[in-house]
């Protein structure tokens, strides 16, 4: 049965309707408008939004589902769909399949395993020897149902271009965690998304600090050196004018250098976290996101260079860059859901309106996929995936956690 949601203001993804309405059937959006101009036939269901706003439900763009135990999370926090960034085909297979079955999750795309090249720099990670091994691995990994792919740390050149060209035939997008190559080269190449903030800006480096991994948590590596890095001059200029005109999408990640190096602390949405993932958090596995033999010295470097990359996220914004939410979750802290309404409110603090955030988890992730149209929008043809809200997401970011009810290929939820 065709269902309304009427009384309500809806943020489409590009405009604001007042009288609003969003009318869906099954899993999709079939119309949305002004709710005083139409009048609804008698086989329509309707839905009193009492006053709230409808807004499309939030993306996360950086997510490893593999190790998230409470999927239920992200839906309590209007999270209604996520990226992930190399779980195992087997995971990702078995989530949507629990997704079809109208479990409790959000859907999940997928950027395959991460590719790298020589040897793999994760157990994650795939590495191919040559170029010419490119289209057979991502044939493969395209049939089992990736959305994209992500090429990785140890990835070179010729496995880039390889990948990049492969992907442009297919019509997908390719992003990278890349920390050898530049991501200037990555976006001559023609790549759609850099992630992590540290990635676009770590070619601005005179050189990079090692680390002694043996006695401090390679969590260091993500911050030293970066804390000096100016986000003025000509090199910042051209990097920004770049990212601009490749129209990528850069997945700053904050939420990642701002919350695991004192996660104990943290409470993403001002909500105590949950015993079960405390304890998560407090095994072994996750000391390479630690602070483990970290000095004052190493915290303040930590404090200083989300400093920088805020300010970078503040130029990105100034260079019309589009800029992407993701969370990286589940780091230590980086709890499902509530940690991609912190990433928002940090890219309030580098001077985002609250639409300017809200886009970066709807219609600027869907844009990340190439997805436009499909989700991150409330448009004919979307899949009806939306939130009700009690108060206006446009006046502050924070009013984004008002959440009264969640739609999820058009159930309620
Ligand atoms: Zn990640």
């Amino acid at each position: 049965m065709p269902t309304a949601i009427v009384n309500v203001t809806v943020w489409t993804g590009s405009q604001t309707i007042s009288p609003g309405f969003v009318l869906w059937e099954g899993e999709t959006v079939t119309d949305v408008g002004r709710a005083d101009l139409v009048r609804f036939s008698s086989s329509v269901k309707m839905v009193d939004g009492r006053g709230g706003w409808v807004i499309p439900g939030l993306m996360d763009l950086h997510v490893h589902v593999d190790e998230v135990k409470t999927p239920e999370m992200f839906l309590r926090y209007g999270v209604t769909s996520v990226r992930d960034m190399g779980s195992a085909p087997k995971v990702i297979a078995e989530w949507r399949a629990r997704w079809k079955r109208g479990e409790r999750r959000p859907y999940v795309y997928w950027t395959g395993r991460n590719i790298d090249t020589g040897k793999p720099s994760w157990w994650e990670a795939v590495a191919v020897k040559r170029p010419s091994e490119v289209p057979g691995l991502l044939e493969h990994l395209r049939k089992l149902g990736a959305d994209g792919f992500k090429l990785y740390v140890n990835a070179d050149r010729a496995t880039a271009e390889a990948v990049i060209d492969y992907a442009r035939w297919k019509g997908l997008p390719v992003t990278a965690h890349h920390e050898t190559l530049r991501a200037s080269d990555l976006m001559r190449l023609g790549i759609h998304g850099i992630e992590h903030a540290h990635c676009l800006l770590h070619e601005l480096l005179p050189s990079r600090p090692r680390i002694d991994e043996k006695r401090k948590s390679g969590y260091l590596r993500v911050f030293a050196g970066f804390e000096r890095l100016s986000a003025e001059g000509e090199q910042v200029r051209r990097l920004m004018e770049l990212a601009y005109a490749t129209s990528i999408v850069w997945t700053p990640t904050l939420s990642l250098y701002d919350i695991p190096r004192r996660w104990k602390e943290v409470s993403p949405a001002g909500v105590p976290l949950p015993a079960s993932w405390r304890e998560e958090w407090s095994r072994d596995y996750w000391d390479f996101l630690s602070t483990r033999g970290w000095t004052p010295a190493d915290f303040r470097t930590a404090e200083r260079a989300v400093d920088v990359y805020k300010r970078f996220v503040r130029e990105a914004k100034r260079y019309r860059v589009l800029v992407g939410a993701g969370t990286d979750t589940p780091a230590p802290g980086v709890l499902p859901g509530a940690a991609l309404h912190h990433e928002l409110r940090l890219l309030a603090e580098c001077g985002f309106t609250p639409e300017e955030a809200l886009r970066a988890a709807t219609v600027v992730a869907a844009r990340a996929l190439r997805l436009e149209g499909k989700v991150g929008s409330l448009q004919p043809g979307a899949r009806a995936d939306f939130v009700l809200l009690e108060r206006n997401p446009l006046e502050r970011v924070e009013n984004l956690t008002s959440i009264r009810k969640v739609y999820l290929r058009g159930r309620q939820v």
